[in-house]
C-alpha cells in the first residue's frame, strides 16, 4: 500500500507548487482534496488504476486527478510535477514545511528576497531582511528561527551594512575614552568591501593596558580569544537591529607616532601591500606595520633597533615617500592603482544631491511623498524621485496605470506644497522578461523619470539577460537601470548577462546604470562599476528607499563606486539639479 502514500504526497507536492506558483485556487484544491482521498483510502490504488472509470467513481477523484494516477502507476512520474519542480526551487517546499510558514509567505519570501531554501531563509533571518515583508512581525520571525535549527554560521563572511553597524558601536565607544587618541577600523571594511571577514579595530593610545582590558570586557564579548600587550581578539555577540551576529574583533593597540603605518598595513589588501614593499625595496627602503625605514642591511626590525623612520605617522607620507599619489582604501586591490600619477577625484558621500529611486506608501514604502520629501530635503539633497512599483509586482504592491496617474497627480501637488526640494514623478518600472516594460509608452511619457528595473525571471542565462536588459536601456524613456542584475549578496546570484554589451548600450543611450547602495543588493557591483567607468557611461548610486533609514545605506553604494574608480562628474546624482533635469528629459518632449 505504499504507492498509496506515494501518490498521496505527490499530490500534495503538486498541491504546494501550484500554490507558489500563485495557481488557481481551485486547482490547488482539487490536488490536495485527492492526496487526502488517498491517503485515507484503505483501497489499493496501484490496482484501482487498471480501470480508470472505478478511479472516477471515488469521490474526490475527477477525471484529470484520475489521469495523473493512471500516469503515475505506469512511470512513476507525474509530468505536471516534474514541470512545476523546473519553475519552482525544490527547497522552498522544505520551507513551506516550517509551522504557521504558509504558501503565501515562502512566495514572498522567493520572489521578493531571494529565498529559496532552507539555508537561504537562515541568511535572511540572520541579516534581518525579513521583517519588513507583510505578515513578518518579529515575533514570526522569531518563532521561524526557532522552528529551523540553526547550523553554525560562525565562519561565513558577513554582509558589509552589518559589520559596519557593529564597527560603528565600537569606534565610537573608544573615542569616547580619555586616554585614546584615534580609532579606526581598518581591514577589508574600511576598503568598502561587499562582505568582511573579521573587524581589525586600530587604537593610538598612551594607555595600551587600560584600551585592552576595556576591549576584552566589553558587554558583547562571548570570547576572548586572545590577550596581549598590544593585540587582543574577541568574539563578539553583538546586537544589530535586534538581531545577535557573531562576529570576530581583532585590537591593535598602537603608537599615535606609527598610526599611519599600522593603519596601512591592517587596511591592506595582502596584494596591494605586497606591491607596496616591493616599490620600497626599490628605492632601497622597508615598509613594516611601524614605517618606512631606510633599508641598512642590519635585517628586520629595524623599529627595535631604534632606526628612524622616513615615514610612519600618516598613511599620506608613506605614500608620498614612496613616490605615489595618496591611494583611496577602497582602490588597493593591485587594480591597476599603481599606476595613477595623481589621486582620481572620486565620488564622496556629501557630493550626492539627489536620490532618483524611492519608494512610498503607495506601493511598498513606508513614507508618504511628503514625509520622503522632507526626510532627503533634510540631506541637502535638490531633488527626490518618487518611483513606485509598476503593475507586476503584485507582492509589492505595484500600481495600476490608472492608480499611477493618480499617484503622479499626488507626486505634482507635494511638489507644489514641500518647498526647497524638486519632486519627481517617477516610476521603477519593471523590465520584463523579454525586456519590454511593464506599462505603455504614453504613461511613461507622463513621467520625469524612468528606472526599469529587472525584479524576476532572473535565472536566465546571458543569451536571453543581455538582449532583455540592452532592450530596456534603448528605451528612449529609461533613465536609469535599477539592480541590473538583480543579484542578493550571499543569497542570490542574479543575471549574468555580458556587462560589457550592456555598458556598452548605456553609454550609447545615454542610460545610467545604478549601483543600488543597499548592502544586501550593491548591484552592480564593484568590478562593473570600474567597466563602467572606463567605457564612460553614467553611474546613478541610489539608495532604493523604503524607508528613512535607508537613506543611510548611500555609504555602502558610494564605496561600491569608488572600488570601481568612479570619479564625482560620472554619477548623475552629484549633478546641479539644472544638469539632472536636462539629463532626464532625455527624449521627452
Ligand atoms: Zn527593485
Ligand atoms: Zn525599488
Amino acid at each position: 500500500m505504499s504507492l498509496n502514500r506515494e501518490l498521496a504526497d505527490c499530490f500534495e507536492q503538486i498541491a504546494d507548487l501550484l500554490e507558489l506558483t500563485e495557481a488557481n485556487s481551485f486547482r490547488v484544491s482539487a490536488h490536495r482534496r485527492a492526496a487526502r482521498v488517498i491517503a485515507d483510502s484503505t483501497e489499493d490504488f496501484a490496482a484501482l488504476a487498471e480501470d480508470k472509470k472505478s478511479l472516477m467513481a471515488i469521490e474526490g477523484i475527477g477525471q484529470k486527478v484520475a489521469d495523473k494516477i493512471v500516469e503515475y502507476v505506469h512511470t512513476e512520474k507525474i509530468a505536471e510535477r516534474e514541470t512545476l519542480l523546473e519553475e519552482v526551487p525544490s527547497g522552498l517546499l522544505d520551507v513551506l514545511k516550517i509551522p504557521g510558514v504558509g504558501p503565501k509567505t515562502v512566495r514572498l519570501l522567493w520572489q521578493d528576497r531571494g529565498v529559496t531554501c532552507l539555508a537561504d531563509l537562515e541568511q535572511a533571518i540572520e541579516d534581518d531582511t525579513i521583517t519588513d515583508l507583510p505578515r513578518m512581525g518579529a515575533k514570526t520571525v522569531e518563532n521561524m528561527r526557532k522552528a529551523i535549527r540553526f547550523a553554525s554560521k560562525e565562519t561565513e563572511r558577513i554582509p558589509l551594512g552589518v559589520a559596519a553597524s557593529i564597527a560603528d558601536v565600537l569606534v565610537e565607544r573608544f573615542e569616547k575614552m580619555k586616554a585614546v587618541k584615534r580609532v579606526v577600523c581598518a581591514g577589508s571594511l574600511r576598503r568598502g568591501k561587499e562582505t568582511i571577514g573579521d573587524l581589525d579595530l586600530l587604537i593610538a593610545t598612551k594607555a595600551p593596558d587600560e584600551v585592552s582590558e576595556t576591549f576584552r570586557t566589553m558587554p558583547e564579548v562571548e570570547e576572548v580569544l586572545a590577550a596581549g600587550a598590544t593585540k587582543s581578539s574577541v568574539r563578539l555577540l553583538a546586537d544589530v537591529d535586534g538581531r545577535k551576529r557573531r562576529m570576530q574583533v581583532d585590537l591593535r593597540v598602537i603608537e599615535e607616532a606609527s598610526f599611519g603605518a599600522a593603519l596601512m598595513y591592517f587596511t591592506g589588501s595582502k596584494q596591494h601591500n605586497v606591491r607596496l614593499r616591493e616599490r620600497a625595496q626599490k628605492q632601497k627602503l622597508t615598509l613594516n606595520e611601524y614605517g618606512l625605514f631606510p633599508e641598512d642591511g642590519e635585517g628586520a626590525a629595524p623599529q627595535k633597533r631604534g632606526v628612524k623612520p622616513v615615514a610612519a605617522k600618516s598613511e599620506e607620507e608613506i605614500y608620498a615617500a614612496l613616490e605615489l599619489p595618496y591611494i583611496a582604501p577602497e582602490l588597493r586591490e593591485d587594480r591597476g592603482e599603481f599606476d595613477l600619477s595623481a589621486a582620481p577625484r572620486l565620488v564622496e558621500v556629501q557630493h550626492i544631491k539627489s536620490e532618483l529611486h524611492a519608494h512610498t506608501t503607495a506601493s511598498d514604502g513606508r513614507l508618504s511623498i511628503e514625509e520622503l520629501a522632507r526626510e532627503a530635503k533634510a540631506r541637502g539633497f535638490h531633488t527626490i524621485a518618487v518611483t513606485d512599483h509598476s503593475k507586476s509586482q503584485t507582492i509589492a504592491g505595484g500600481l495600476s496605470p490608472e492608480a499611477l496617474r493618480k499617484h503622479i497627480a499626488a507626486i505634482r501637488r507635494a511638489n507644489e506644497t514641500v518647498e526647497g526640494i524638486a519632486i519627481l514623478a517617477g516610476s521603477e518600472v519593471d523590465i520584463l522578461p523579454d525586456g519590454s516594460l511593464d506599462y505603455d509608452d504614453d504613461l511613461l511619457a507622463e513621467l520625469d523619470v524612468v528606472v526599469a528595473s529587472p525584479h524576476w525571471s532572473l535565472k536566465q542565462d546571458a543569451a536571453k539577460a543581455t538582449p532583455r536588459l540592452i532592450r530596456a536601456i534603448e528605451h528612449p524613456l529609461v533613465n536609469v537601470i535599477g539592480h541590473p542584475t538583480g543579484r542578493l549578496i550571499n543569497r542570490r546570484e542574479g543575471l549574468t548577462p555580458d556587462i560589457r554589451e550592456v555598458i556598452a548600450a548605456a553609454k550609447e543611450h545615454d542610460t545610467a546604470l545604478e549601483i543600488n547602495a543597499h548592502w544586501m543588493r550593491l548591484d552592480l557591483r564593484d568590478i562593473h562599476v570600474r567597466a563602467a567607468v572606463e567605457a564612460g557611461a553614467f553611474i546613478a548610486i541610489d539608495c532604493d528607499v523604503h524607508s528613512a533609514s535607508d537613506f543611510e545605506n548611500i555609504r555602502f553604494g558610494v564605496a561600491t563606486a569608488r572600488r570601481g574608480w568612479l570619479p564625482k562628474d560620472r554619477c548623475v546624482n552629484t549633478w546641479t539639479a539644472a544638469k539632472l533635469a536636462k539629463w532626464l528629459k532625455k527624449n521627452r518632449s
